[in-house]
């Protein structure tokens, strides 16, 4: 009887896991290139995107990280006009075209943070040394489809820079999240 009984409720908790597993949890696949010394470690602001991205059932899969050490270095320091940016990527290996690039770089002119595209396909990410751990999760957020918000400098896309966040963890909202799953970007 308690054989029975244990087969019936594993058999349950088998399909009950199945059901789990492809209820779609997503993969955004990046490749990470840091042309200069980065504030935060690399590992930190993944740690900090896989964070904000959970609520959301999308993983971050690193699929190639490069320290760039050649001359190029010094130029990237002028990565700005999105051609410019459009150019480069084209040099990446990347198998797929949803694939991000995120390149660590110096400094861009003007000045920023961290830039990237927006919900587009070939899409590349900008993270410079002035950046807070956050950035690269904020450009995740836009890479993933999402705009700035000037509603409150707890969210994760605030307007005012990831800087003036004040109560860690930053928030993505219902609406935010709801909107970065459907990016076409995912796997
Ligand atoms: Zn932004």
């Amino acid at each position: 009887m308690i054989v029975r009984w244990f087969k019936a409720w594993s058999l349950k908790r088998a399909a009950k896991k199945a059901v789990t597993k492809t209820a779609a949890t997503k993969t955004l696949r990046v490749h990470l290139r840091v042309f200069f010394p980065t504030r935060y470690k690399v590992a930190t602001m993944l740690d900090n995107a896989r964070s904000m991205l959970k609520p959301a059932d999308i993983e971050i899969a690193e699929q190639s990280y490069a320290k760039v050490t050649d001359g190029t270095r010094l130029q990237v320091v002028e990565f700005k006009r999105k051609s410019d940016m459009d150019e480069i990527k084209k040099r990446e290996n990347v198998s797929d075209d949803r694939e991000v690039v995120v390149y660590f770089v110096n400094a861009t002119i003007d000045p920023y943070n961290g830039a990237s595209t927006r919900g587009s396909y070939k899409p590349w990410i900008i993270v410079t040394t002035s950046t807070s751990e956050w950035t690269l999760a904020h450009e995740i957020g836009h890479v993933l489809g999402l705009d700035d918000t000037k509603d409150s400098t707890d969210r994760l896309m605030t307007a005012a820079g990831t800087h003036s966040i004040t109560n860690r963890p930053p928030d993505l909202n219902a609406y935010e999240i709801e909107t970065i799953k459907k990016s076409k970007l995912l796997f």
